[in-house]
């Protein structure tokens, strides 16, 4: 038996219709292979980060458990963005769908294609308030407390959409 591990996922999308691309895609992720879906946070509205000629963007998380390893999650969110057609044209330009690995159970990992925890994680509002809304007493591999990140992180600009 591979042993799971629990990884967190941070979703995000600002164009053809975001609320739409992500939702659709937390139902591929909950059908991936060896894994299964534990939680989802709300979905929230933001500003977009580096150029800011563009959408606002919806952001959210999930909780998985996972037989994957890291790499072979990265494979499968990155097939699932690209059936989404999401195109890379420029850093931090808009998108239809971004996957990103958040944490991956307690490991810290520096590779060419994954840096977990996710790089910019403890900066970004659009990150740590969808992971307080699934599990508020998370501790990061550091030892750093989200209940700490978040109190030095403002929610500003970031609206939880009602449902
Ligand atoms: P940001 O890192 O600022 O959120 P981004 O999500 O827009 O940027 P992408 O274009 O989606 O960046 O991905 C670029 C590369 O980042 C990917 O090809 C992937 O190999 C790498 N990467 C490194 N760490 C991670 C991670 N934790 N989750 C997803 N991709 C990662
Ligand atoms: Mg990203
Ligand atoms: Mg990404």
């Amino acid at each position: 038996m591979p042993s799971l591990t629990q990884a967190f996922i941070g979703l995000g999308s600002n164009l053809e219709t975001p609320l739409e691309q992500v939702a659709r895609a937390v139902q591929e992720i909950a059908q991936l292979d060896q894994t299964e879906l534990l939680a989802q946070s709300r979905w929230y509205r933001s500003k977009p980060v580096g150029p800011e000629d563009q959408p606002d963007y919806i952001n959210g998380a999930v909780l998985v458990s996972t037989a994957l390893d890291a790499e072979q999650l990265l494979d499968a969110l990155q097939a699932i963005e690209n059936a989404h057609q999401r195109v890379r044209k420029i850093h931090w330009g808009p998108r239809t769908l971004d996957l990103d690995i958040l944490l991956f159970g307690q490991h810290t990992i520096a590779t060419e294609r994954l840096t977990v925890p996710h790089a910019y994680l403890r900066e970004r509002n659009f990150v740590l308030y969808p992971l307080a809304d699934i599990c508020r007493d998370l501790v990061l591999p550091s030892g750093e407390e989200l209940e700490s990140l978040l109190a030095h992180c403002s929610s500003n600009g970031l609206i939880p959409i009602e449902d």
